[in-house]
């Protein structure tokens, strides 16, 4: 019965080829070390038997971003190359040199993320930019690129993505993070590269850096799975929650207005108006010095983890939520009312229209992910 089938070619990628129904892991050299030691970039890759898309899923474009590296450990344990369909490459360590370090950037204090697509002869960032884009990217045809929050701030999980192309809007909801963020291309970033290349990317945020927050990792590991799922390649996925995904075009960081000791009074994920308090700055005896208060109502989807913050320091981002029931209207006009009992949009349902428009500066600050 077998004999019938055309075997599936093998797959190419640095100077191995993986087998149809095996799964591989390698190193791609990137550079030598001044002791003379090789420093490559490790990648596994799982060839499934049957044919079905390329995709690739990556994590700590910037160093010090550990999440995703522990999201693809699982994902890549619940896989097996017997039973999937098309080829999955990995890329748990971009940024192999700031992993190593500790830190977000390259050597060159190079944000690694803004050096897309690269050149096999630019700076050590735009190399290992262009590897990732002709080893890894240019043969898949969907991307999934891991992030956290920087710099103690912790984020909600969040799909950033271009909702406005269909194909990506699609990924993004069977991904089914609790918030999808409409987020432009950023020039240099890998999303913004290997667009222009004809892949779909998902960009996930979600909790701190330097940390293995559980609730991130899990969020992570079930959405990159149903992502595979909706794509044909596996046969299960772990079920969505029943609430859809809270949908957001603007946000803005509510920044602190005096220096002091935060107490922070909400957390992520909670619904919040316009004058609600957020928390409070203190001194150092305790003495309250001011209020931190919502300055838009929406989500908070970011929050600092500073104890100490100093005037202008980002506390805490809130995002402004679409109201579900245009965004149905929109998609089905006939089965609008049809789908659910949430209300995320109702308190906001007159402010989320005039956020719809690009060139907003908020709609960016801190969004250095791209
Ligand atoms: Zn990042």
């Amino acid at each position: 019965m077998t004999a019938t089938r055309s075997r599936r070619p093998s797959f190419g990628i640095g100077a191995v080829r993986v087998r149809p129904g095996s799964s591989r892991e390698l190193e791609i050299p990137i550079t030598t070390l001044v002791t003379g030691a090789a420093v490559s970039l490790p990648v596994r890759v799982i060839h499934g038997r049957t044919d079905g898309p390329t995709v690739w899923i990556n994590a700590a474009i910037h160093g010090d971003e550990v999440v995703g590296v522990e999201v693809i450990r699982q994902v890549m344990s619940r896989l097996s190359a017997k039973t999937l369909r098309g080829t999955l490459i990995a890329v748990p360590i971009v940024n192999v040199f700031g992993f190593t370090s500790g830190d977000r950037y390259l050597p060159d204090r190079r944000d690694l993320n803004r050096s897309f697509p690269g050149s096999p002869r630019g700076s050590l960032a735009s190399r290992i930019a262009h590897l990732m884009m002709t080893e890894v990217v240019d043969k898949c045809s969907v991307g999934i690129d891991l992030h956290t929050g920087s710099d103690r701030r912790s984020n909600l999980p969040q799909i950033r993505c271009d909702l406005d192309d269909p194909h990506t809007r699609a990924l993004a909801e069977a991904f089914h993070a609790p918030l999808l963020y409409h987020a432009r291309l950023r020039d240099g970033s890998l999303r913004s590269a290997a667009r222009e290349r004809g892949s779909r990317v998902l960009l996930y945020e979600a909790g701190e850096a330097w940390r293995f927050d559980d609730w991130a990792i899990d969020a992570g590991v079930a959405g990159v799975l149903r992502v595979l799922h909706h794509l044909d390649m596996v046969d299960s996925a772990p079920p969505p929650p029943e609430t859809p995904p809270l949908v957001t075009r603007r946000s803005g960081w509510v920044r602190a207005r005096t220096t002091g000791i935060l107490k922070t009074d909400v957390e992520l994920g909670d619904q919040v108006t316009v004058g609600d308090r957020l928390g409070s700055l203190t001194n150092s005896f305790g003495r309250t010095l001011r209020l931190v208060r919502a300055d838009r109502s929406g989500v908070v989807v970011g929050l600092t983890e500073a104890p100490l913050v100093n005037r202008g320091d980002a506390i805490a981002h809130i995002a402004e939520i679409e109201p579900v029931a245009s965004a149905l209207a929109a998609a089905a006009p006939a089965a609008s009312g049809a789908r659910d009992s949430r209300d995320p949009g109702d308190a906001q349902a007159g402010l989320a229209h005039e956020g719809e428009h690009d060139g907003d500066p908020d709609a960016t600050t801190l969004d250095e992910h791209g």
